[in-house]
């Protein structure tokens, strides 16, 4: 009995595992697809002025119109693309896009993602370069946001890369800060300009004293290293009065807004522009 009980359950797993292989297997076919097809999209999440009333930069995020699934997240494709080596297209498509609509927005750095993967591979700094010169984007309005897995493996390779980007002008971010595996003598040796803190510190923050004496050392740390400190994830009035005290400059959450269409932002940005409108909530 426990034997024939113990094969319904493998075959059950393996049952799982055919469909979880199956729906990789479209996703990726399906992605590939999209990629080539132009069917990806942009949404844009605000960076606010630490009292929350200006917007002073942008965070590409990509997002997926899907037919039948509705708007995928990347988390749910990020990965795929990464194993499945879409990710390279993936990511100048996106670069470019975020080039492209930057211009729309002259005053604003724009920020986009680059998956480890993406950055270690061989010509990246020339893409990057590449597409700045085909669409006369300023460098220097371009953000980069890497994680700490682009320095596993070769930091040598990371670091040459990094200086050549800065030397472009463009700015690097340190995404996810204090997720990562490496050790705060990475922030010395590679040359960010900003570091922003993971949003999970925050949600935390209420439940655990540790979390907030955390969150206080790093925006103090970042400060003293001469690094713009931003926070992701802010969602209360709590959490925005705490950052806004420690001194951390900018701030990036549900609380000021979502992520939105370009549309939306030129919108956001011409209430900004008239200041009678207050252009957010200034909590
Ligand atoms: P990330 O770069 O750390 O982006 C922040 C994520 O947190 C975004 O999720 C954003 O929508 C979400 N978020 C922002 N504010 C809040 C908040 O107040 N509360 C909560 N709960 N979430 C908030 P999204 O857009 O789903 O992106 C997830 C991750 O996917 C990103 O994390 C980034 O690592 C990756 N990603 C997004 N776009 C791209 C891209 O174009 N290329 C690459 N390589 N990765 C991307
Ligand atoms: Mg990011
Ligand atoms: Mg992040
Ligand atoms: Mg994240």
């Amino acid at each position: 009995h426990a034997k024939s009980e113990g094969r319904n359950r493998m075959s059950f797993f393996q049952s799982r595992m055919d469909e979880t292989l199956r729906m990789r297997k479209m996703v990726e076919d399906d992605l590939r697809r999209a990629i080539k097809e132009d069917q990806l999209v942009l949404y844009y999440q605000p960076l606010f002025s630490a009292d929350g009333t200006r917007i002073v930069g942008l965070e590409a995020l990509v997002r997926w119109p899907h037919p039948e699934r509705g708007l995928i997240s990347p988390t749910e494709f990020i990965a795929i693309a990464e194993e499945r080596g879409l990710v390279i297209p993936l990511g100048e498509w996106v670069l470019r896009r975020a080039c492209e609509d930057g211009k729309r927005w002259p005053n604003l750095r724009v920020a986009v993602n680059v998956s480890p993967i993406q950055f270690r591979h061989r010509g990246f700094v020339e893409s990057v370069m590449r597409v700045l010169e085909e669409t006369g984007f300023e460098p220097s309005r371009l953000e980069l946001e890497l994680t700490e897995g682009v320095v596993v493996g070769d930091a040598d390779a990371a670091e040459a890369a990094m200086i050549d980007l800065r030397a472009l002008g463009v700015h690097l971010a340190l995404d996810d800060f204090g997720t990562g595996y490496s050790s705060l003598i990475y922030l010395r040796r590679f040359a960010f300009d900003k570091i922003k803190i993971d949003r999970s510190f925050l949600e935390s923050m209420e439940a655990t004293g540790e979390s907030a004496i955390l969150v206080h050392s790093i925006v103090h740390l970042g400060r003293a290293l001469g690094l713009i400190v931003t926070a992701e994830g802010v969602e209360t009035k709590e959490q925005h009065r705490f950052l806004q005290a420690l001194g951390c400059h900018q701030l990036q959450g549900y609380l000021f807004s979502r992520p939105v269409p370009r549309e939306e932002i030129d919108r956001m940005l011409g209430l900004q522009a008239h200041p009678e409108i207050p252009a957010a909530d200034a909590a």
